[in-house]
Order: C-alpha cells, then sequence, then structure tokens
C-alpha cells in the first residue's frame, strides 16, 4: 500500500525533537520489536510504537478480549470483547487501521520454552507485557542467550515497576530477583485490582526507553530500577548500576534453567484477574477446530472462526480452545474442574 504521507512528515514532531532527526527515524522504521503481552502494558507500548512508525511490531499474546479488560487495555473496544477476539488479533487490526506503513506480526500463543527463542530471537528489542514471572524470566533467557535488549515492567494496584536490560551491561533480571516470588507472596491485580493511570505511566516509560534505544540513543536510558506510586505520588529510581551479580545464572553463567525447561512448567495456569484457567498441551491437538466444532455442537452453543472455537453451556464454565491445542476456561478458577473439562472434550 502507498503511505498516505512520506515519512518526513508523518514522523515530523518526532524527527524535530534533536536526539532522534532524521537518522533516530530512519533507525526506528527499520527496527523489530516483539511485545510479549498486549494486555494493559501491552496496549500501551504497542500504540506507541505503532504511530512512532517502528517498523515490524509482533505481538504474542495468548489470551481473548474480555469486558473486564476494558477498564485498562486501551486498544480494545466492546466489540472485540463481544466477538470473543484473541488479542493478539484485535490489537493487529486496530494498530493497522493507526499506521497502514509498518509490519504488523500477530501471534496467539502462549510464549513457553519450546517457543520462546523461535519468537523472540529475530527481534532487535522485546518488550515485557506479560503479567508473571515465568514468562519474564523466559524473556531475560533468550535476551542474555541472543544479545537482545529488553525492557521488564510490571504494574499492580496504584504502582508499577520498569528497568531496561542491556545484556553485557547492565544487570539482568535473574540479578536482583535470582528466584521467582513464591507463589502467595506477591499482590497481584486479581488480589489487589489495578488502577489503568499507573498502566500507562510505566508502559510509557517502557516505550520511552524503547525510542531512545532504536533510534541510536542508548546513553539516554534512565539505568535504575524505576518505582512509582500514583496514588501516594511516590517516584523512586533505584540505581542498578552496580547490581550486576558474576555469579547471575544467567548472565554470569550462561545457564538457561527456563528456556531448557529444567523449572517446572505448570500444565494448568490461572489467568491474572480473569477468573479463567489456561490449559497448555502436552501434545499437538490430533484434530482440526473444523471438526471439534462439529463434534461439540450437540453439547451447547459452539461459535467456531478463524482462531478458536468456543463451546458455552448452561451452568458450566466456557471452553475456549485454540489451533495449537490451548484451552482457555473461562468462568472459573477451579484447575481439577478446568483439567477435567479439558480430558472430557479432547481425550487424553
Ligand atoms: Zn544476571
Amino acid at each position: 500500500m502507498q503511505p498516505l504521507l512520506p515519512p518526513e512528515q508523518r514522523y515530523a514532531r518526532q524527527i524535530r525533537y534533536p536526539a532522534i532527526g532524521p537518522e533516530g527515524q530512519r533507525r526506528l522504521g527499520q527496527a523489530r520489536v516483539a511485545i510479549v503481552g498486549v494486555g494493559a502494558l501491552g496496549s500501551v507500548t504497542a500504540n506507541h510504537l505503532a504511530r512512532a512508525g517502528v517498523g515490524t511490531l509482533t505481538l504474542i499474546d495468548r489470551d481473548v478480549v474480555d469486558l473486564s479488560n476494558l477498564q485498562r487495555q486501551m486498544l480494545y473496544d466492546e466489540a472485540d470483547a463481544l466477538e470473543g477476539k484473541p488479542k493478539a488479533a484485535a490489537a493487529a487490526a486496530r494498530l493497522a487501521s493507526i499506521n497502514r506503513d509498518i509490519r504488523i506480526d500477530a501471534r496467539i500463543a502462549h510464549l513457553s520454552s519450546n517457543n520462546a527463542e523461535m519468537l523472540l530471537q529475530e527481534a532487535d528489542l522485546i518488550v515485557d507485557g506479560s503479567d508473571n514471572f515465568s514468562v519474564r524470566y523466559l524473556i531475560n533467557e533468550v535476551s542474555a542467550k541472543h544479545g537482545i535488549p529488553w525492557i521488564y515492567a510490571g504494574a499492580v494496584g496504584s504502582s508499577g515497576m520498569t528497568m531496561t536490560v542491556l545484556p553485557g551491561q547492565t544487570p539482568c533480571l535473574a540479578c536482583l530477583f535470582p528466584e521467582p516470588p513464591a507463589g502467595g507472596s506477591l499482590d497481584t491485580c486479581e488480589t489487589a485490582g489495578v488502577l489503568a493511570p499507573i498502566i500507562d505511566t510505566i508502559a510509557s516509560i517502557q516505550a520511552m526507553e524503547a525510542i531512545k534505544l532504536l533510534s541510536g540513543n542508548s546513553h539516554a536510558l534512565h539505568g535504575a530500577l524505576l518505582q512509582i506510586d500514583l496514588w501516594h505520588s511516590e517516584w523512586q529510581s533505584l540505581s542498578v548500576r552496580d547490581a550486576r551479580r558474576a555469579g547471575c545464572p544467567v548472565c554470569g553463567q550462561l545457564r538457561f534453567e527456563a528456556l531448557d525447561g529444567t523449572r517446572e512448567e505448570a500444565l494448568a495456569v490461572s489467568l491474572c484477574g480473569r477468573n479463567t484457567i489456561q490449559i497448555n498441551p502436552t501434545q499437538p491437538l490430533a484434530y482440526s477446530l473444523e471438526r471439534l466444532a462439529a463434534r461439540w455442537e450437540s453439547l451447547g452453543t459452539v461459535e467456531h472462526n478463524a482462531y478458536l472455537v468456543k463451546l458455552t453451556r448452561d451452568h458450566m464454565p466456557s471452553f475456549v480452545l485454540f489451533a495449537d491445542g490451548r484451552a482457555l476456561i473461562m468462568g472459573t478458577d477451579d484447575d481439577t474442574l478446568a483439567r477435567r473439562m479439558y480430558t472430557d472434550l479432547l481425550g487424553e
């Protein structure tokens, strides 16, 4: 498609900023960014980077849009939720309507040790839009192994934090947090809720770091673990300059336990704030989505599109199945029930 405006006009306000200039803009146009999770944080970073003219965006997300997401996930609307569109596909469609001149690659997938390197290793930068530490450890290891910078972020309640990781230069996530926080020890958006403006703030800092890094301005990165609480108006910048650990298993010893799958990966995962259980298959699907849709017709209401099949029954959680065999069981936090439904509908 022909550009509506030549880049020097479309991005004129950005190019006028002296540290960007025409050369910085050209670099942004050639950059490839992978965004892991396009929920709340990822919606904001993807929006900024698409508008800024980053050449290629890969959007990786495992979930579908739900009405309860709209309070904070800025790329989606009621129609996306009512259709139950996968977030990666809904985000890609929205961003394509904002900027036709960039490449957007939607990947409906759960990042795991099986696909993390394949999905991330071509990127120049990885942006964390996830909500859990198992995904962040995978990103951290791909970053260390392939020399790709990444930007960590998390937000819950009214506070959030972010840090930019440059492999070989700054501490990595495992230097600061060698072990994932014990289950139940952390507030999550499920237990503590989350207010949307902190998400925008933290994700906007991520987007600005991305723009600095990709336009050739690494010297301007903030170089800290930033912690912000917008309700209590507290801003803290903890310098991480001396936090790199020579004995760090990931960036020091180059041992990749998450990627090697030596860290246990749960089959059933509860999705934060969603009253939803995800089941990861141990084997690929034996049947096509079409065939399963036909088979389930006698059980309840079946909806079927290019990405998924959804089965809705009275007094039962809804069951959403993706082509890669992954399922979301929506309307329950009971993982035993979720596993049983998976087995009942798909066999062992
Ligand atoms: Zn490290």
